[in-house]
């Protein structure tokens, strides 16, 4: 809504439409300046006229009823004097107005209610992208490419190089700008070879195992040996009697509640551990069923041990189910051997990987940049389909609608496929590294990693000042799919990377209940995805990048240290960053900063 003022001082009427918000803002000719914006206790209605539409004169509420205002005045050197609060009614906002006696600027207010696209004149392109995303969606066809033609790909293989190439090449053909790749190192590469499993006591069978991501071999034709348990939720005592794994099998089990956080015990504890296990003489490591990826369906679930974490001693995933029966014997006191014979190859050095990056470039502030990513790379189980092939599938489709739509937003959107992301998001961080001095020209990453299920929530990466901002636009999306708002740190993807560095990290989180059985493991394939889902999530990537990019206020900027530390703390994601090596040179500071006496 706004507030039309005359040349002497009088208050205009009202242009309704909007929220019921006003906004005064009086200039004074020394260049000092007196605002006061006002609430009504009762919000206009809602219509449906957006902001053109709503400069027709027109009385609301605003005259009716009693008001909360804040009114604030400030020097001419620009300095915030005075902040108070009043209830005041209609014909006293008029007052305030002859009060201040001077010219009146008509504005509209863009501080207190946030407007959604039916206010802030994105709607007409945003109804051009719904429609080119979920009636002329290519995202399945772009899923069933990457899935069969180049199938898993792990990064720095020659198949996630293909994946790269593949990546460059339909961004090209959708009509991006700048298509390019943007290299990075990895400390080192990794091919999985064979793994199999016998138990030979006290019953013989086949034992379903597959080894753990950059873990290593045993001796060439296998190794036997008698299987003994250890307690991941007690590492810190089972590392002092670890010699007792030299020529054994460890099984991992959980016994106990943990005494850390659990992030910190799987992703940093347990690889010291398998360390100190190598060395010991163990012939391999078989991780517990409480690790959160093995879920039954006899599945096993491969994955990485920690951020740019290897192991020599081989270190397997076996189903829950021979697990379960194994962890049964243990209980029982049975005495247990198995026959392993697992055989990788790592590379001498490190191997170099790319992101795939490609652009609808900004019409009026190209310079600022919303990136809009997911991760090409995967395991190798089987084709990487839901981890990620729908998140890369929904940047190609969300970019194509907009290009289609033929509409340019005021800000750059840069789509990323990043890779790297399964050994430790080395491409996202990567990718901050490379892009460090322009980072203050970001606005955010918005990612999608979360399986095959529909969009449920943006979760805002820890920026909670957003969340009011980000209502009004997920309310705009309910005829498509209601979207839960909240600021949500997640670690577990590209997001991070952003969210460390005081900017929005978007998780746009998912609905997937059978993620737990195709995370990383051989039911990862085509047959998981629905590609209704998959158009939907699509087009609700592209509705809220554009929004985002082509909004008249810009969205967000990198916060300081200081405030980044204080939110990771509120998080509980300070531990487990710090166990993780990720503590960036910055947030040390900042805690020095506190600690030093004032
Ligand atoms: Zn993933």
């Amino acid at each position: 809504m706004k507030w039309q003022g005359g040349l002497d001082g009088s208050v205009g009427r009202a242009a309704g439409g909007g929220k019921g918000e006003s906004e005064l803002e009086l200039r004074g000719g020394d260049g000092s300046k007196k605002s006061a914006w006002c609430k009504p206790e009762k919000p206009a209605a809602f219509g449906s006229a957006q902001g053109k539409q709503a400069a027709a004169p027109q009385r609301d509420g605003m005259a009716a009823g009693a008001s909360e205002c804040v009114i604030e005045s400030a020097g001419a050197n620009g300095a915030r004097r005075k902040r108070m609060r009043r209830v005041l009614n209609g014909p006293a906002v008029a007052a305030l107005g002859i009060w201040l006696g001077v010219a009146c600027v008509a504005r509209a207010d863009n501080r207190a209610v946030p407007k959604g696209p039916d206010e802030d004149g994105t709607k007409p392109a945003l109804v051009k992208i719904a429609g080119e995303g979920m009636m002329d969606s290519h995202a399945f066809q772009y899923l069933t490419e990457l899935s069969d033609e180049i199938g898993a790909r792990v990064t720095g293989t020659p198949a996630e190089r293909k994946a790269e190439e593949w990546g460059a090449a339909k961004m090209k053909a959708i009509g991006l700008e700048n298509v390019h790749t943007e290299k990075y190192q990895l400390w080192r590469g990794w091919t999985r070879g064979s793994a199999q499993g016998e138990l030979l006591e006290p019953i013989r069978r086949p034992l379903h195992v597959d080894a753990m991501g950059w873990t290593g071999s045993t001796p060439a034709g296998g190794a036997e040996g008698e299987v003994v348990t250890v307690n991941l939720f007690d590492l810190d005592s089972e590392i002092k009697e670890v010699s007792k794994l030299k020529a054994k099998v460890a099984l991992v089990v959980t016994k106990g509640q943990p005494k850390k956080d659990l992030m910190v015990i799987l992703f940093s504890d347990f690889a010291s551990y398998a360390k100190a296990a190598g060395k010991a003489g163990a012939i391999a490591l078989i991780r517990g069923t409480r690790d959160p990826e093995n879920s039954g369906m006899n599945l096993t679930h491969t994955g990485i041990l920690g951020f740019d974490s290897d192991s020599a001693v081989p270190i397997l995933s076996m189903t829950a189910e021979d697990q379960g029966q194994l962890e049964r014997y243990a209980e029982s006191g049975k005495k247990m051997r198995v026959r392993l014979n697992v055989q990788n190859t790592f590379t001498s050095g490190p191997v170099e990987a790319a992101n795939v990056v490609g652009e609808i470039r900004g019409r009026d502030n190209p310079e600022q940049v919303m990136v809009v990513g997911a991760h090409l790379d995967s395991w190798d189980l089987s084709e990487g389909t839901t981890d990620n092939g729908t998140g890369s599938a929904s940047v190609l489709g969300s970019a194509e609608a907009i290009v289609r739509s033929e509409m340019r937003p005021r800000r750059t959107i840069r789509f990323v496929l990043f890779t790297g992301e399964e050994q430790g998001l080395d491409g996202s961080f990567g990718y901050i590294k490379q892009h460090r001095s322009e980072m203050g020209n970001h606005l955010g990453d918005l990612v999608l990693d979360n399986g095959q299920g529909p969009v449920k929530e943006f979760q805002l990466g820890g920026r909670e000042d957003l969340v009011a901002s980000l209502q009004p636009f997920a309310k705009s999306l309910r005829s498509i799919r209601d979207i839960a708002v909240n600021d949500k740190v997640e670690s577990g993807t590209d997001t991070l990377p952003f969210s460390i560095a005081g900017l929005p990290g978007i998780n746009m989180d998912q609905d997937s209940p059978e993620y737990k059985y195709t995370h990383h493991s051989a039911a990862d394939a085509l047959e998981a995805v629905k590609p209704e889902v998959l158009a939907q999530n699509a087009t609700l990537m592209a509705l809220t990048a554009y929004w985002i990019a082509d909004r008249p206020e810009r969205l967000a900027s990198p916060w300081p240290a200081e405030k980044i530390l204080k939110m990771l703390r509120a998080q509980h994601q300070d531990e487990m960053l710090k166990a993780f090596g990720l503590w960036p040179k910055e947030l040390r500071e900042a805690e020095k900063k506190e600690e030093a006496p004032n």
